[in-house]
């Protein structure tokens, strides 16, 4: 595809790196539902996870649409950052709000990979997406919080050091706002007892690495507290607007792979005597879901500019994050459809990538809370929840 596109020389980067992972690794570790430890080893190694910690906490100090040229050419390539790529958003809130102590301790070493910050925990089981509902406390006593509660999707604990952990300090039928009295946690989970915290893993339809966590008594230090107590809430949706962004880029990755993989098949699969790309019937959800894919990359582009400036595009994140997965998700059907039934089978990677793609629709969050979203703040229509 030959438009010009932001940090060329890291896309072919990546790309290459991404040349070492080709299909089958990322079919074996799906058929394990096993963590691609190896891609993400390499990707630390070549410091594309450090990509927007500042230079001065031994990252590459790169602005958004670095991350998001990282994270898209891994999903064009074929694979999935699914794997690791929380450490570039919930840094955002570390690198915000952090005390200087925290930044001085955990970013050197998240930057250098010794450390990974790859769990980020908000969804409970019972409040779901009304998250100023969840139930999960963390009680002061002297110089260390007491955390009790369950989260549940939270992806990659099993395989992090740290988690930047969403609870409530205090309850919620005594603050002003349903939205006071939340706080963010980076916690330690090396420190941690056994006993005290479990993660279970939770078997889903691709392979995430997706778990529950049970907190019981659970003692963390005072100073894991990030910034202010009660303002975790707005230090979380703060950092919002980046992950949509970064999201984005993913679903506009493997709409250019489904699209890339759907024409290449279509040109060379002769049936009838010709090509079934020469049928416009085949034709046509390829080119539409390219000019999907199309649009939803301009906003994209046009969010990650805007946050790059110091501006909060609210509208433009959310409508990215709307307009990618919708065109990730056509160019999956697109791309299935083509394939007929080779579509079904796991050495084409297509059924893989189009159980990976479908998670966008619901995950990190849902088309009806983006809908929403716009509908009152862009449009002015009452709040409807
Ligand atoms: C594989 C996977 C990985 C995840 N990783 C993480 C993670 O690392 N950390 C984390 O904190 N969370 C994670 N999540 C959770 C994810 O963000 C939530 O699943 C998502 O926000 C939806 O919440 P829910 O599942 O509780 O759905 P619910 O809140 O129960 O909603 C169910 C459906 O109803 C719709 N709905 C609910 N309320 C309304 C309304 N008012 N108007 C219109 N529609 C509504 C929703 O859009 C959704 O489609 C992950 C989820 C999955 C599946």
């Amino acid at each position: 595809m030959a438009y010009p596109l932001s940090h060329p020389e890291i896309r072919d980067a990546v790309t290459r790196l991404c040349q070492d992972f080709p299909g089958r690794y990322w079919q074996d570790c799906d058929a394990a539902q096993s963590y691609p430890e190896d891609f993400v080893k390499a990707l630390t190694a070549g410091g594309y996870l450090a990509a927007l910690i500042p230079e001065e906490h031994g990252g590459l100090g790169l602005p958004l649409s670095a991350g998001a040229a990282i994270l898209e050419e891994i999903h064009r390539s074929g694979g999935n950052a699914a794997a690791c790529h929380a450490q570039m958003y919930t840094m955002g809130t570390v690198l915000r709000h952090g005390s200087d102590a925290q930044k001085a301790k955990y970013l050197p070493g998240i930057a250098s990979g010794d450390l990974r910050l790859q769990a980020f925990g908000v969804t409970e089981p019972v409040s779901g997406t009304d998250t100023t509902a969840l139930r999960t406390t963390a009680r002061k006593d002297g110089d260390r919080y007491i955390v009790n509660g369950q989260k549940i999707w939270i992806s990659r604990a099993a395989h992090s050091d740290l988690l930047l952990l969403l609870a409530r300090t205090t309850p919620r039928d005594q603050v002003a706002k349903r939205t006071d009295g939340l706080s963010v946690f980076l916690v330690d989970m090396r420190e941690i007892p056994d006993d005290q915290l479990t993660i279970r893993p939770i078997r889903t339809m691709m392979n995430h690495a997706t778990t529950e966590l049970f907190f019981t008594d659970m003692e963390i230090p005072a100073s894991s507290l990030v910034g202010e107590e009660g303002k975790g809430f707005r230090y979380i949706l703060g950092g919002m607007n980046a992950e949509r962004v970064l999201i984005s880029a993913e679903c506009i990755g493997d709409a250019k792979w489904f699209i890339e993989t759907a024409t290449g098949y279509a040109c060379e699969r002769e049936v009838f005597q010709r090509p079934i790309g020469q049928n416009q019937g085949v034709q046509f959800p390829i080119a539409r879901a390219y000019a999907q894919m199309r649009a939803a990359e301009l906003m994209v582009t046009r969010a990650a500019e805007m946050f790059e400036a110091g501006d909060t595009p609210g509208e433009e994140a959310n409508l990215a994050k709307l307009l990618s997965a919708d065109a990730s998700w056509a160019a999956a059907e697109a791309c299935l459809q083509t394939h007929g039934g080779f579509g079904f089978a796991a050495e084409y990677d297509v059924e893989r990538k189009f159980r990976e793609a479908r998670l966008y629709q619901v995950a990190p969050i849902s088309t009806n809370m983006v809908l929403s979203f716009v509908a009152e703040h862009v449009l002015g229509m009452p709040r409807s929840y």
